[in-house]
């Protein structure tokens, strides 16, 4: 269990950290950062201090907190303020922890999550969060994922969610409501287009039943790719999968 666990975080922190390392202000770079931050704060305190990850509860530490357990516990680095060190079993170098850098980027982050006063997610607090990779608990699981599909895949999603709601606001309730009845019209008009009759799907942008299903998912849970006729969101084969694959496990987990 323990060990699925931290397999999970490290995965985890891979994929989130290797979003970032191509492009940190991808949409929703500050929730992606703290997510990665957490899972591999956890995976290296859990390795190091068993247990110390935890809160009473059981539930795990926030990275705020993590990080206060490695500014107590672990060697000062003597010649840089704010970094701690943890060495291999050989007493080698292991890893450098930027303390000050991580928690800078926490307050930055909740800045812009909770939307109080002006917080930005630099460059360097993201070399700080990818120096974690060096860590035994973590160890290339970043390498693995720089190529991934995964990684390409949600950093094109992210920015192509972000664009279609900048439409959204450009178009107006108006011409939305307009062009999502026209949408139901579309599919009337082209019965047969679909197997199933699911030929519209709720769109994940704008809400509105709009958008057209042009492929089916190879699971036949219903989820196809296809684009909205309100937002022009496009939903890729990849995400439709993915999409698939998640309500694919909901329903076996259920039965
Ligand atoms: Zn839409």
């Amino acid at each position: 269990m323990q060990v699925e666990m931290q397999r999970h975080r490290a995965e985890q922190y891979g994929r989130l950290a290797a979003v970032l390392e191509k492009d940190h202000e991808v949409p929703g770079a500050a929730a992606i950062f703290d997510q990665a931050l957490s899972c591999g704060l956890a995976a290296i305190v859990a390795h190091e201090w068993p247990g110390e990850e935890l809160k009473k509860n059981a539930d795990v530490k926030s990275a705020r907190f993590l990080l206060d357990v490695v500014k107590t516990k672990a060697e000062e680095c003597p010649d840089r303020a704010g970094v701690r060190i943890l060495r291999g079993s050989d007493g080698s170098l292991d890893v450098r922890i930027e303390c000050k850098t991580l928690v800078e980027a926490i307050d930055h982050t909740a800045a812009i999550r909770h939307a109080r006063g002006v917080g930005e997610l630099k460059r360097p607090h993201v070399d700080a969060l990818l120096e974690l990779d060096a860590h035994d608990a973590l160890l290339q699981v970043l390498d693995e994922q720089r190529e991934s599909d995964w990684v390409k895949e949600e950093i094109r999603q992210r920015h192509d969610r972000m664009r279609a709601s900048d439409y959204l606001e450009l178009i107006g309730e108006e011409e939305a409501e307009r062009r999502a009845k026209a949408a139901e019209d579309f599919v009337v008009i082209s019965p047969g287009d679909v197997d199933d009759g699911a030929a519209l799907d709720t769109c994940p942008v704008c809400g509105w039943e709009a958008l057209a299903v042009s492929g089916i998912d190879p699971f036949g849970a219903g989820v196809g790719s296809g684009a909205c006729f309100v937002c022009s969101y496009v939903r890729s084969v990849v995400e439709a999968e993915d999409l698939a694959r998640g309500a694919m496990m909901a329903r076996h987990m259920d039965g």
